[in-house]
């Protein structure tokens, strides 16, 4: 009898379950659901060969999701800072929360946008490396067309602000690891998508200002 209360208990419940293990507070209904539905993808994702750096990041059988779950324990609301440009982030005292800001709500960001933003923060929680702390960009900051770089998620200016990388398995890093993986390497990810995170990942690698670790990322991926 006790076990047919469990399973009727479970069906009940079981729609109001996530798939995750992730606590959330205070995050809008409709952002939680795309974040799950996000994370179930995620854990799907197959690649056929993934980059060396993407194995030294992730490990050799890439579960992004358990890898996510093993740095990010809350999924929560916050401020990070009150800077407008940032949609995420986490602080040093909290070592297993992640921040959404406003403007990640307000950004109704694509899955494969979430995710690489997930996973970047997700590595600022490593303490063995303190964090993986951001670089200063330079001022100017220009392309190599001379045009001013902005941030591809917020639209804003990135001259002078700490949203610059110097290490090619930094937060910045990984995201570009992750997302060049999918745009080369994903064998079940949509056209679309693929395209997408190509897109995005040759945006994010105008942020490495150290050459060695741009090159290092650039020949991982067999572009050089
Ligand atoms: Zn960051």
């Amino acid at each position: 009898m006790r076990t047919v209360w469990m399973i009727a208990l479970g069906l009940m419940i079981s729609p109001l379950v996530h798939a995750s293990n992730l606590q959330y507070r205070n995050v809008p209904e409709p952002v939680k659901i795309k974040l799950e539905a996000a994370l179930d993808f995620l854990r799907t994702i197959h690649l056929d060969s993934p980059t060396p750096l993407h194995q030294e990041a992730f490990g050799g059988a890439p579960n992004y999701a358990d890898w996510f779950e093993a740095r990010v324990k809350r999924i929560t609301m916050g401020g990070c800072g009150g800077d407008p440009s940032v949609i995420a982030c986490v602080e040093f005292i909290m070592p297993t929360w992640l921040y959404l800001t406003q403007t990640f709500v307000r950004g109704n960001y694509s899955p494969i946008i979430q995710l690489g933003v997930l996973l970047h923060e997700a590595r600022h929680q490593e303490r063995e490396h303190n964090g993986w702390v951001h670089e200063y960009c330079p001022v100017p900051f220009r392309d190599d067309q001379g045009r001013d770089v902005v941030s591809s998620f917020s639209g804003v200016l990135l001259e002078g602000l700490r949203g610059c990388e110097a290490n090619a398995l930094g937060s910045y890093g990984v995201e570009y690891l992750f997302l060049s993986n999918i745009a080369d390497h994903c064998v079940n990810c949509a056209p679309e998508m693929r395209a997408e995170a190509r897109a995005v990942a040759d945006q994010l690698i105008v942020r490495m200002v150290d050459p060695r670790a741009k090159n290092a990322l650039l020949q991982d991926r067999g572009r050089r």
